[in-house]
């Protein structure tokens, strides 16, 4: 297939939708992102790998990084995830408290904040206050990158204006559903979430997931299979908050988003995709992103469905 005519075809039919959405202002760092800059990359099994667009520019990776801690918590802690967090669609927005009061401050699922904050807590428990940098290993091993950092810069934006995150904790921790101190737990969160890659490596660090959870180029085994099912899975139910249905009837494959305007999605036993436009609609999922991902399922034909 000649997947460059495709991206090709896709920035030439997603560009009058620029302007469209809004970049996340309710962390200022991440405010300034231009809304005009636009990256895809194919990263397929066999090696090769397609790219358009401003796929060197880095980006936050924001609630992508809810895949790779909870990655880490399936393999650490497997049996002890069951009543601290759930595996359910919540049909809600992403930092929403509301569901969390009445289920007794026991999280849907790990792809929403309150999710990602009970696993940020266990791996807290695990690895100590530096378990971010445990976090940022482990998605440097998975793709294969050992230069990607965290943006400290964007760590304290999110920590100065993380109201809402503060609640849900401390909702959750009224509950006994977190164990460490409330601040030591949002250190770990922030600094995930404030993982700074391009669509090349983002597509790099999710291409297990579409094998099985074997990399495909260097032959490490980062999950077992059974688990990359079940991350998949969740992608697919879970990955874009209220629009998860959505994404699922639109595009077809398993995906996650996040704020900073990152999507990654996978075509199981073929490849793996990133995009990046930071302008959200108002679920907070990239507009552009999500639209490119739907053009691109349609004109290659590569769905799970
Ligand atoms: N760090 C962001 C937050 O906590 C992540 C949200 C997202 O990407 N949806 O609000």
């Amino acid at each position: 297939m000649d997947y460059q005519s495709i991206l090709e075809k896709i920035r030439a039919d997603v560009t009058p939708l620029f302007g469209q959405g809004k970049v996340a202002t309710y962390i200022p760092a991440l405010a300034s992102a231009d809304p005009y800059d636009f990256a895809m990359s194919l990263q397929l099994v066999n090696g090769e790998s397609y790219h358009i667009g401003s796929c060197e520019k880095t980006f936050s990776i924001q609630s992508i990084s809810k895949v790779f801690m909870y990655e880490m918590a399936l393999s650490l802690f497997e049996a002890s995830l069951i009543g601290r967090v759930n595996v359910e669609p919540s049909g809600n927005p992403f930092n929403s408290l509301i569901q969390l009061e009445y289920e007794k401050g026991i999280p849907r699922n790990p792809f929403i904040n309150p999710g990602a904050i009970v696993i940020a807590d266990m791996l807290t428990s695990h690895f100590g206050n530096n378990a971010y940098d445990t976090i940022l290993h482990y998605f440097q091993n998975c793709s294969n990158n050992f230069s990607i950092d965290i943006d400290t810069e964007i760590a304290s934006s999110e920590l100065e204006s993380g109201y809402r995150n503060y609640a849900l904790a401390n909702l959750m921790k009224s509950f006994g559903n977190i164990k460490n101190p409330i601040d030591d737990v949002l250190h770990t969160y922030f600094n995930a979430c404030s993982i700074r890659a391009n669509t090349v490596c983002l597509a790099r660090s999710v291409l297990h997931l579409a094998n099985q959870g074997i990399d495909p180029i260097t032959n490490n085994t980062l999950l077992c299979g059974e688990h990359s099912k079940r991350i998949n899975a969740l992608m697919l139910t879970c990955g874009h908050y209220d629009a998860s249905g959505e994404f699922a009837y639109k595009i077809g494959l398993p995906g996650k988003s996040g704020v900073g305007g990152g999507i990654v999605a996978i075509v199981p036993d073929i490849m793996s995709i990133a995009v990046y436009s930071p302008a959200l609609n108002h679920h907070g999922n990239s507009l552009i992103g999500t639209k490119a991902l739907e053009l691109f399922t349609r004109y290659s034909g590569h769905t799970i469905f």
